[in-house]
């Protein structure tokens, strides 16, 4: 049943796309000012579906979801038509006469796979790609998160036309039936385990795919800082929505000269943010459910905990915190945290962590706390990683001029801004020539010797 409806509804999509509806620019812009407008009239439902999920602060969940979608919208439509519009670049001088281009097409049929951490922002990011690119969607929310995907189901069945955007809410039967469908690209956004499974139903289809993966983001700290700066900037990327943010950094190097010191300034900072009980905090998250608290708890029995610790299962609270004298063979280093629990290891030497960092896979996020511009030059050199902020954290992920995805293990393929306009695009290649004249010496039987062949493809 569920695998006939979905099929009838990619058929129907299919069929408006084929209308050819979705390829005008100024189509696109509308729906994009219509989804603004659609957020706008939502909002107030969007961050209650957001608290009730994830206790998220309505002030956090404006700020790292409703917001953070609203700019991205107020740029796509402000940049639409510049990137659509083909792109003149050069052509060699052989084809004297003709011009080249770069066409924007749109891809079709996408396929939309969000997670559950930032259950808003993940879906409804990239849609604004995929209208942009003009396409039809389907959105598959979360599951896990079941009150933002009701709010997404309705504000988008209400004021959007089901063979243009869909939303089929529902877990793993439901994801797999769309799945057995071909689309014409898969934007999947969670683990890399099942990322694996989207990667192999899609290439039954052959269809391309953007993996926006996890993993272990390394966050080193030098002796070179502003303590307080980057103590603040630390506890903020690490316990924002209570850890569960894919480039939180998932633990800390710091240098053994400062380490005592630092640990002190992140104790303080934690105190500041949440005060001396994070349980009363306003603005503290709590964990999605049973089975990631009880995976969290589990990760709290090795090393010496400095701050926090303290866990409440009715609520699914795990108090900020910080683990001293980590080992690289605990369990807390084994697998990606993504929850309130920040292990420090220190060290001495520079290239040690960069050999460390470089023998595991290659994160979406990488932090470098140093003022030192060599240090920070050999880091950017030397290690691979999706982004990097320098004497930051998240923030390179929040501008619409960077490229935001992962590398290797942390995923593939980008979004954000620009990027998410090429995305869901295909940049198809056009040579316009003329008939002024004809270059016979390509046209058998060859009778121009290989010399001039090759002083001619000179000009190429
Ligand atoms: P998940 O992999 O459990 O689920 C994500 C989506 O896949 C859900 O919509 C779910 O219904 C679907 N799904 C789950 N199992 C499936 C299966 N067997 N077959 C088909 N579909 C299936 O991921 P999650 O737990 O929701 O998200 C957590 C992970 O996502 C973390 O690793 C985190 O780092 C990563 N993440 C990455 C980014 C990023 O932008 N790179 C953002 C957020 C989260």
């Amino acid at each position: 049943m569920v695998n006939d409806s979905i099929s009838s509804l990619v058929n129907k999509q299919r069929d408006f796309f084929q209308s050819g509806k979705t390829r005008d620019i100024d189509f696109r812009i509308q729906q994009l000012k219509r989804l603004a407008a659609v957020i706008e009239e939502n909002e107030a439902d969007i961050l209650q579906a957001l608290h009730f999920d994830l206790g998220k602060s309505e002030l956090e969940g404006y700020m790292t979801e409703v917001g953070f979608v609203k700019s991205e919208l107020n740029f796509m439509i402000k940049n639409l038509p510049r990137w659509a519009r083909p792109q003149k670049v050069k052509t060699p001088l052989v084809y004297f006469g003709a011009k080249s281009y770069i066409y924007s097409d749109p891809l079709g049929l996408v396929l939309i796979i969000g997670p559950w951490n930032y259950p808003f922002q993940l879906i409804i990011a990239p849609l604004i790609g995929a209208i942009a690119g003009g396409n039809c969607a389907v959105l598959k929310p979360s599951e896990i998160a079941p009150s933002v995907s009701g709010v997404v189901k309705k504000m988008m069945t209400e004021n959007f036309p089901e063979e243009y955007i869909a939303v089929v809410e529902g877990g793993v039967p439901e994801c797999s039936a769309l799945l057995e469908n071909r689309f014409d690209h898969i934007f999947y956004t969670g683990g890399p385990v099942v990322g694996r499974i989207i990667m192999e139903a899609a290439s039954k289809h052959l269809t391309p795919v953007t993996l926006e993966l996890g993993g272990k983001s390394p966050c080193i700290v030098d002796y070179n800082i502003d303590f307080n700066y980057a103590a603040r900037r630390i506890a903020w990327g690490k316990f924002l929505n209570a850890g569960q943010t894919c480039v939180a950094p998932d633990y800390l190097m710091v240098h053994k000269q400062i380490k005592d010191k630092f640990l002190d300034c992140l104790k303080e900072a934690v105190n500041e943010f949440y005060g001396p009980d994070p349980m009363k905090s306003r603005d503290y998250s709590r964990i999605i459910n049973d089975k990631h608290f009880e995976r969290l708890q589990g990760l709290l029995n090795n090393g010496n905990i400095v701050c926090g610790g303290e866990t409440r299962g009715e609520d699914r609270y795990i108090a900020p915190t910080i683990i001293d004298n980590i080992s690289p063979t605990d369990p807390v280093m084994q697998e990606e945290i993504f929850g309130p629990i920040l292990p420090v290891l220190e060290y001495e030497d520079l290239d040690e962590v960069i050999c460390f960092i470089n023998k595991r896979p290659k994160p979406l996020a990488l932090y470098f706390f140093s003022r030192d511009y060599k240090k920070q030059e050999k880091v950017l050199r030397e290690t691979t990683s999706g982004g990097v902020s320098i004497n930051d954290t998240l923030s390179h992920m929040t501008t619409p001029y960077l490229p935001f995805g992962g590398i290797g293990e942390s995923g593939m393929g980008k979004y954000h801004g620009e990027a998410s306009f090429n995305t869901f695009v295909h940049k198809k290649s056009v040579l316009k020539n003329t008939f002024w004249f004809d270059l016979k010496v390509k046209y058998p039987p060859y009778t121009v010797s290989l010399q001039r062949i090759k002083k001619l493809m000179k000009f190429m």
